[in-house]
């Protein structure tokens, strides 16, 4: 018997490569992912077993041809994604609210297609879909980004249904705040003073590796139990609006 696989898209950084090191740490052989493959490849020399191909997961072919190099998928953690501009909707740029749909929820259905059959084939498949606490509610100045994660929670909820039946569990992670070292920063296009402001006087915000751990839990559950939806947020944010500043 080969060893279970687990393929991460964004694992180049923050959440996605936090969770490569918790699942290759579960004994699972790590598929690695991102567009930047000097970063997973990196990654991917720390971990037994692991591989690193580079892939944008907006691009279909290559989504593809990557999944024709596998010969066995286990888990698929769709983790790749982000958030381009905080603009109110009467004046976003669309380009933002494209890029975002296309690898929040686009990119999620490429990667889903193409590993299914093998998803389907192992007898114990999971998608994971990591969404946000912005798919369930949305925000001043983050309409782009809640509607596009508002599409990825309806992907996960749509899929589940139409797989039941069949021996594929299909979990969605939405996580609130979360200091990774290029989320923010992504979302405010390198500015670094307003990517610090998000997280400011938050005592103790969601580390990468705290959702990790989530991730890990819940695909580490025995097959017959499916974590449908977990939301995990710092104890300092009661909801997308109240989060607790110290001076
Ligand atoms: P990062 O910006 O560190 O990670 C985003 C990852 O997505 C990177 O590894 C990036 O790699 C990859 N990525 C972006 N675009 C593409 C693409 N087109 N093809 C392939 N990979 C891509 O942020 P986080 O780790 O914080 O976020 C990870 C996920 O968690 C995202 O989906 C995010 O929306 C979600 N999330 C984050 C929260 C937070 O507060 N940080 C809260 C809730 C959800 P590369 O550039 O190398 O391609």
């Amino acid at each position: 018997m080969s060893t279970r696989t687990a393929v991460i898209t964004g694992a180049s950084s923050g959440i996605g490569a936090a969770t490569a090191r918790r699942l290759a740490a579960e004994g699972y052989r790590v598929v690695l992912t991102a567009r930047r493959a000097d970063l997973i490849e990196a990654l991917a020399k720390e971990l037994p077993g692991a591989r690193a191909h580079a892939l944008d997961v907006t691009d279909r072919a290559a989504v593809e041809a990557f999944a024709a190099t596998l010969d066995r998928v286990d888990v698929l953690i769709n983790n790749a994604g982000g958030a381009h501009g905080a603009d109110p909707v009467a004046t976003a740029d669309p380009a933002d609210w494209r890029t975002m749909y296309e690898v929040n929820v686009l990119g999620v259905l490429h990667m889903t297609q193409a590993l299914l059959p093998a998803l389907t084939a192992s007898g114990d498949g999971t998608v994971l879909i990591l969404s946000s606490t912005a798919a369930l509610g949305t925000y001043e100045g983050g309409s782009g980004y809640a509607a596009a994660k508002h599409g990825a929670h309806a992907v996960a909820e749509t899929l589940r249904l139409e797989l039941c039946g069949q021996p594929v569990r299909v979990i969605e992670i939405a996580p609130g705040m979360v200091r990774t070292d290029e989320f923010a920063l992504t979302r405010f296009r390198g500015d670094r003073a307003k990517a610090d402001a998000v997280y400011a006087g938050v005592a103790e915000p969601l580390t990468a590796e705290d959702v990790a751990d989530t991730i890990g839990w819940a695909v580490t559950r025995p097959p017959h139990v499916n974590v449908d939806l977990l939301v995990v947020r710092p104890r300092a944010q009661a909801s997308n609006y109240k989060v607790h500043r110290e001076a």
